[in-house]
């Protein structure tokens, strides 16, 4: 590559780096691209920074490639902002409750930073907030929904959840949730991608019974007469 001028604090005078690569993945869409540069650059104090924008048309965003300095080199250390993966929850799972996923990409986010202990909070809490939420969207008497909310979330699974596959999985996810948030692990051996295996299960369950109920409305049991013929009892 050839040697770029950059501009530097307190002076007027351009200094002459050589780089030794450019970024080759968006830390936004997180695409491979040939980033277009930027004519804005810094240097100060042994770090060089250089703004670029990402190719794709359908990204288009500015992000900082920061360098170190060191004989008259800059280095690639990191691309800024650095953003993470968002989870895309079922339609279905996503309407009624739609603070999971917040919640959800949230604790993703803290993952990535890496703030994996945070991260292990939020997903316990994610999942707090989809079991109560389907919970609550299945039953229709108020004392119960009631209930629900004001349970702690392993009793919560026990006395409301019907299903008997969300069942099995949500209790396991709530188990290892716990670990995330008390101060002794029971489960030793199991993580936090453990943790997300089991929520990513219980969406997966609570989604299915979800669609099926949609189809219960949608094709009820009893198969409609076809137009102009009546059924053995005359109707
Ligand atoms: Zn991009």
């Amino acid at each position: 590559m050839p040697p770029r001028n950059f501009t530097q604090a307190n002076s007027t005078n351009k200094i002459q780096l050589q780089i030794d690569r450019s970024p080759d993945i968006c830390p936004v869409c997180h695409s491979s691209v040939v980033p277009i540069e930027t004519n804005t650059d810094y240097c100060t104090n042994g770090n060089a920074e250089i703004t670029y924008r990402c190719p794709r048309t359908s990204c288009s965003r500015f992000f900082i490639a920061r360098y170190t300095v060191s004989s008259g080199v800059a280095h690639l250390q990191l691309c800024l902002p650095a953003t993470h993966f968002v989870t895309t929850q079922p339609k279905l799972v996503a309407e009624i409750s739609p603070s999971f996923a917040n919640i959800y990409g949230q604790a993703e986010a803290a993952e990535a930073q890496p703030l994996s202990e945070i991260a292990g909070v939020g997903y316990r809490r994610a999942l707090e907030f989809l079991v109560k939420d389907y919970l609550i969207s299945q039953y229709e008497d108020e004392k119960a929904k009631a209930d629900i909310r004001g349970l702690f979330l392993g009793r919560c699974i026990e006395k409301y959840v019907k299903n008997e596959n969300v069942k099995l999985v949500a209790k396991r996810a709530a188990w290892l949730g716990n670990d995330e948030t008390h101060y002794v692990r029971l489960w030793e051996g199991k993580d936090i991608k453990d943790l997300k295996n089991l929520i990513a299960l219980t969406v997966s369950w609570i989604e299915m019974e979800l669609r099926t109920l949609e189809l219960k409305k949608d094709m009820p049991d009893n198969v409609p007469l076809a137009a102009g013929t009546v059924d053995k009892d005359g109707k």
